[in-house]
């Protein structure tokens, strides 16, 4: 096994300093729950000379309600999020993915930051240094080749965090701090499609929290396929919000998971709007998924039923959403 190698640990006891310890420390890393960043450091993913521990900052853990606005700090933990009851009443697409991730004991360590920033994966790359340079190092980290798209120069490694897609259903904003202030952007703007470089975060940024607006006549709902139904990140998630207008669709938003370098939002849906949720309409809706999901074979789990799976557990939901307004 491999083991993690020495680095220096900071506590900084506001945001404010957080930051500035990055900006004036390029080798550094925040680490808030760990559950993903120390596999991947014990890894040689990444190999930072300075982790600063987020656990110590008492603005990262707000979780209030302001102006019809659920405001979630990024230290909010995962168990806490899907526990709570407004959550659970407002929100269910959010309660439904924080308590999607990994297992118990990781959601109650797991943060809401570490969720939305997580390093994208691949069969490729989730493994032991020692494997990575058995075959030599992929494009992700200092080789030259992609081993999934030889010809590619690019990284396709897949986002599989649970709660981005359905935070992107929400139609949520992301807060972001950095030495020179603060800047809000909508969720969707939060993401690339790069597997290398898949956030908008500069070096010396970081989540602050997340705001998601709080309104009446939506429902919404998360679910996803995984490979070991007790612990596992998604092989493909989905997230609805529906808002229905007497027997028609009014508005909708469907994200997903696991199958691009970024959660994807589905544009192209306003075609149902005014529509029956009918036959007719969710073959339309099966369409827009199948022309923005393009799993490549970044997991052991064949490509082929990835790209079958979503619109099936779209449709899942959205009848079950469907019989519930
Ligand atoms: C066995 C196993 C199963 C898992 N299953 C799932 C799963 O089903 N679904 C899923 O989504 N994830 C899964 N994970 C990954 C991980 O546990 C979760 O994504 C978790 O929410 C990460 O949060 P964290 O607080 O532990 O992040 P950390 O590991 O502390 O950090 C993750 C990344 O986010 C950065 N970061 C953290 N906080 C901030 C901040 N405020 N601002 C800027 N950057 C920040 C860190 O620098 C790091 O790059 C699994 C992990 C394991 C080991
Ligand atoms: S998609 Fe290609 S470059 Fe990216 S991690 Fe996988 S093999 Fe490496």
């Amino acid at each position: 096994m491999d083991s993690i190698p020495a680095f220096r640990l900071q506590r900084p006891d506001s945001a404010a300093a957080a930051v500035a310890l990055r900006a004036e420390n390029p080798a550094s890393r925040f680490i808030a729950g760990g559950t993903d960043l120390l596999p991947n450091i014990r890894r040689g993913l990444t190999t930072p000379e300075m982790l600063i521990d987020l656990g110590g900052i008492s603005e990262l853990r707000k979780f209030r309600e302001e102006a019809g606005t659920l405001c979630i700090g990024a230290g909010v933990t995962l168990s806490t999020i899907a526990a709570n009851a407004h959550v659970q009443t407002h929100l269910p697409a959010l309660a439904h993915a924080a308590g999607a991730v990994a297992g118990p004991t990781h959601r109650m360590a797991a943060t809401l930051g570490g969720n939305l920033c997580l390093d994208t994966r691949c069969q490729y790359y989730n493994q032991s240094e020692s494997w990575r340079k058995g075959l030599e190092f992929c494009l992700k980290r200092g080789g030259d080749v992609c081993r999934v798209a030889p010809k590619s120069s690019r990284c396709y490694a897949a986002f599989s965090g649970d709660v981005a897609p359905a935070l992107l259903a929400l139609n949520a904003t992301i807060e972001i701090l950095s030495p020179q202030g603060s800047r809000r952007l909508p969720i969707r703007e939060f993401y690339r499609d790069d597997g290398k470089t898949y956030i908008s975060l500069a070096a010396d940024e970081m989540l602050l929290g997340v705001e998601v607006p709080l309104v009446d006549g939506w429902k919404s709902a998360y679910d996803k396929v995984r490979v070991r139904g007790a612990i596992d990140f998604p092989l493909v998630g989905v997230a609805i919000a529906l808002r229905r207008d007497g027997d028609t669709v009014g508005d909708l938003r469907i994200a997903c998971t696991g199958v691009s370098s970024r959660p994807e939002l589905i544009d192209g849906l306003e075609s149902v709007y005014g529509k029956p949720l009918d036959d007719a309409s969710l073959a339309l809706i099966d369409k827009r998924i199948r022309h923005y999901t393009r799993p490549v074979g970044t997991t052991i789990i064949d490509v082929s039923y990835r790209r079958q799976v979503m619109p099936v557990l779209a449709r899942r939901l959205l009848r079950r959403l469907g019989e519930n307004c």
